[in-house]
């Protein structure tokens, strides 16, 4: 007589039979604490689909023994569980050498910006209710009077993001009516938000005057007829056309759509409230400049150079920003107060210019001197290419970073990076990816950028070594 079948079976692996019920993986001495932490609903679904996930394995004779011990299973599950309730929404370290990263949510917020969000959401709080009169209020005059006082606009009004501010502007103004905008300033910035298509969405229909390199005052002249709402600018925040080039600026287009009794919008996108070249950083045009100009109405973000939360403000005339926040569309546009109460904050610190330096985060990191930088980067190549060896190679290089989101685009900035480039030729390209996916899946993510045959990591964004070297042994263990 032949011996029974498990005379063939691998010892080392477990059968599915030897894997225990969900109610009784869920009664183990082991797995009680997590049930009495979590609740029985969280951990009875991992444990089902953990189980599930063994069972397969176990039918596939490759379920090693040692993942049965009721020790095992219980760690499993509580890895399975801390997994289910890890965010999706991460801090990350942004080493990429852009510093506002519309990816990696752009602007970061003030102290006094977390602090007042985090009050003003902990409880019930005057969002739309006058405490002078006991009556209704209007959000929009949490921050009304500072963005007047900011900008010397009569009067603002805030949405969502800058998208919908532009979206808004010419729904409310032009909405049925024509919209006069250079070929120059056809912009896209990034993926759906393109001026033609903004334009048709608000249900404007745009008249393109000039060429793409040049457009004259004449043009828009004789662009306007009886059908004309609005004129527009666009500032071309993500690129420049150089060369043979001629625009109409702001006060021109003013003054012609004035003249003919018709309002001027500019967007400026990223709207620096204040001049950025005290800190050596690249001019960009401030709302106040655009108001000043006589424009009626200014839009831009409040995550770019800002440094504010996700917002769209617009600033300008009295009667034009009453058409806008009257405009059915602001309701579904308006601001929660969420942002709005991180935006207020935020403009508090456009009170006290002098510290704008140190009180923003975001201006903190475009400011810092590349000398302090590449100390930076000697300073912690040591512990970084121990961490890499002996698989890769650490140098400091020099590198030119990006303010990002759009502003700015051509300048750069003077930066120093760790470079790491793999030691064997063969094979390289996967030992840098490994090298990414290996950072990216720290507990601080660490997001750099890949140039030539290189993973840089642009210490411009790092403010403290620690959140980057507290993670080495971390990035050791995942290497090996
Ligand atoms: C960034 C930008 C926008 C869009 O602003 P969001 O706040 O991202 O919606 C619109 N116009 C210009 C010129 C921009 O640079």
């Amino acid at each position: 007589m032949s011996r029974p079948a498990e005379s063939v079976v691998d010892g080392s692996k477990a059968q599915p039979q030897q894997l225990p019920a969900v109610d009784r993986l869920l009664r183990a001495p082991e797995v009680a604490p997590l049930v009495a932490e979590h609740g029985h609903t969280l951990v009875a679904g991992e444990a089902r689909a953990l189980l599930e996930r063994l069972r397969a394995r176990a039918r596939a004779g490759e379920l090693p023994l040692a993942e049965v011990a009721p020790s095992a299973l219980a760690q499993s599950l509580a890895n399975a569980v801390a997994a289910r309730l890890a965010p999706r929404l991460k801090r990350v370290l942004n080493l990429t050498g852009t510093v506002i990263h519309t990816n990696l949510g752009r602007a970061l917020l003030a102290e006094p910006a977390l602090a007042h969000v985090l009050a003003m959401m902990a409880g019930p709080n005057n969002l739309e209710y006058d405490l002078a009169s006991g009556g209704r209020g209007d959000r929009d005059s949490v921050v009304e009077e500072l963005l007047c006082t900011l900008t010397g606009a009569e009067a603002a009004t805030v949405v969502n993001n800058n998208a919908a501010a532009v979206l808004l502007t010419i729904a409310a103004l032009a909405r049925g009516s024509e919209v006069i905008v250079s070929r120059g300033e056809l912009v896209e910035i990034g993926g759906a938000f393109r001026m033609p298509d903004v334009m048709a969405a608000a249900g404007a229909t745009l008249v393109e005057v000039g060429t793409t390199n040049r457009t004259h005052p004449a043009d828009y002249e004789r662009a306007i007829t009886p059908r004309t709402a609005l004129l527009m600018k666009v500032h071309t925040s993500n690129y420049t056309v150089q060369g043979f080039t001629s625009s109409v600026d702001e006060a021109d287009i003013a003054r012609i759509a004035h003249a003919r009794g018709l309002p001027m919008a500019t967007d400026l996108g990223s709207g620096a409230l204040v001049d950025m070249a005290q800190w050596g950083l690249p001019a960009e045009p401030t709302p106040q400049s655009k108001i000043a100009a006589g424009c009626d109405v200014v839009t831009f973000s409040g995550d770019k150079l800002l440094g504010g939360p996700q917002a769209g403000l617009i600033v300008g005339e009295k009667a034009a920003i009453a058409k806008i926040r009257q405009f059915p569309m602001k309701r579904a546009l308006r601001m929660s107060k969420l942002p709005l109460a991180a935006l207020e904050a935020t403009l508090r610190l456009y009170l006290r210019p002098e510290r704008l330096a140190q009180d923003l985060p975001t201006l903190r990191l475009l400011t810092r001197p590349a000398a302090d930088i590449a100390a930076q980067a000697e300073r912690l190549l040591p512990a970084v290419a121990a961490a890499v060896s002996p698989r890769f190679a650490v140098r400091v290089a020099e590198a030119l970073g990006q303010i990002g989101s759009g502003s700015l685009p051509v300048e750069r900035l003077p930066s120093a990076a760790l470079a790491i480039a793999p030691l064997q030729k063969k094979g390289a390209g996967r030992a840098l990816d490994e090298l990414a996916t290996a950072l990216r899946g720290l507990p601080l993510p660490v997001i750099g950028r890949v140039k030539d045959d290189e993973l840089w990591l642009d210490l411009r964004g790092l403010e403290r070594d620690a959140d980057l070297t507290g993670q080495l042994a971390d990035l050791q263990s995942a290497l090996t």
